[in-house]
């Protein structure tokens, strides 16, 4: 199968991904994009497709699928091979040949000149709390993503966590939720400074030192007991969902394997957006440099970085500077 040899493979289909899959099109290579998960959009579709993003250049404020819908248009311009559903469990480098060659869980074998990793924080896998009917009530009231913010039109809920997340879902829900309390168990947050200060001039009740102790309901979420962890008071609170933003586990065990510099549980890449594996490059979430910002926008930068270079490597003698996208616009687009 190795005519199928691919100029370049995007492992990860978030918005960097998307966004590197767009570019490695436009810089004239045969293009691959794969994801582990049934959809296309990262992050952005899998976790918050009814938030707002306010932070991304050009947009003032865009719904994460919106985005999402945006970057798959783009990149579908060039026609990149797509295969979903397909999760990359190894990484050889078949130095003689300068290929690599990648293996999915099912056994499906990819070669491609070259690759870039968009892995994001790799599998989701949500932080859990070890308290009894957590489990139980997953999905009955027990939330980690927001799908649908219809569901809690109306309801009382409690929000976990002193994150992005928290804060971001308890902005974005005011207004929709009857009441919304916020607690977390330290009263300093890891949310933008923006959204703080909307936080605290919002109508949602923040309680700091405050944690989940117990939940209640038999088929569905009927209230919680919060409790202050400084004198241990105990606090009934009449609440049909609770959402739990405790951050996300991401296992890069399988990545090590790969022969893979690792820094601070990310790849480490130089400028060039160029791992320690020649050919192998990395963007967005997934990678460490330092000054990195594990944003939407610095990974654009990265994907375009990390595309450009790819494709000098392989073709030494064409320019690294792609140009002004206007130069070459796509079919598609010429009689717009
Ligand atoms: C609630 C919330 C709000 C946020 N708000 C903002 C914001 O306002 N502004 C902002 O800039 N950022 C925000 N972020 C962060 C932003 O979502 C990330 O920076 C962005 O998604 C990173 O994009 P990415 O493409 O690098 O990774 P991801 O979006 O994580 O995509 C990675 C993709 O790789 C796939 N993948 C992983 N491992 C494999 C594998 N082995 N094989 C195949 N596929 C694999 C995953 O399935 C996933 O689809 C927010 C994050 C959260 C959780």
């Amino acid at each position: 199968m190795k005519d199928e040899i691919f100029d370049i493979t995007i492992v990860g289909a978030g918005p960097v991904g998307l966004y590197a899959t767009y570019y490695s099109g436009l810089r004239d290579m045969k293009v691959k994009l794969i994801d582990a998960l049934p959809q296309l959009g990262g992050q952005l579709t899998a976790l918050y497709p009814e938030k707002f993003i306010y932070d991304v250049a050009g947009f003032p404020e865009i719904l994460a699928k919106e985005l999402a819908e945006n970057l798959i248009a783009q990149a579908m311009q060039y026609e990149p091979a797509i295969f979903l559903n397909e999760k990359i469990i190894k990484l050889e480098s078949l130095e003689d040949e300068k290929i690599i060659k990648l293996t999915s869980e099912g056994g499906n074998i990819h070669f491609s000149k070259t690759v870039v990793l968009s892995l994001g924080i790799g599998a989701f896998v949500p932080r859990k709390l070890d308290i009894p009917d957590v489990k139980r009530l997953e999905g009955r009231g027990i939330h980690y993503v927001v799908k649908d913010k219809s569901i809690f039109r109306g309801k009382n809920i409690l929000i976990v966590g002193g994150g992005d997340s928290a804060v971001d879902w308890a902005l974005n829900l005011e207004g929709i939720a009857k009441h919304i309390t916020l607690i977390h168990r330290r009263d300093v947050f890891k949310a933008h400074e923006d959204s703080l200060r909307k936080l605290f001039n919002s109508t949602v009740e923040v309680k700091t030192f405050y944690e989940l102790k117990r939940i209640h309901g038999d088929e569905h979420v009927k209230g919680a007991t919060i409790f202050d962890n400084r004198t241990g008071e105990e606090i009934y609170l009449d609440v049909q969902h609770i959402l739990l933003f405790l951050g996300f586990l991401a296992n890069l065990e399988f990545i090590q394997s790969w022969g893979l510099e690792i820094d601070k549980n990310a790849i480490k890449v130089n400028s060039k957006m160029e791992t320690n594996i020649p050919g192998v490059y990395a963007a967005g979430d997934i990678v460490n440099y330092p000054g990195k910002l594990k944003l939407i926008s610095t990974g654009f930068g990265e994907a375009a970085i990390a595309v450009n270079n790819a494709k000098n490597y392989i073709e030494p003698a064409s320019k690294y500077f792609p140009g002004h996208s206007s130069d070459f616009v796509p079919k598609k687009l010429k009689s717009k």
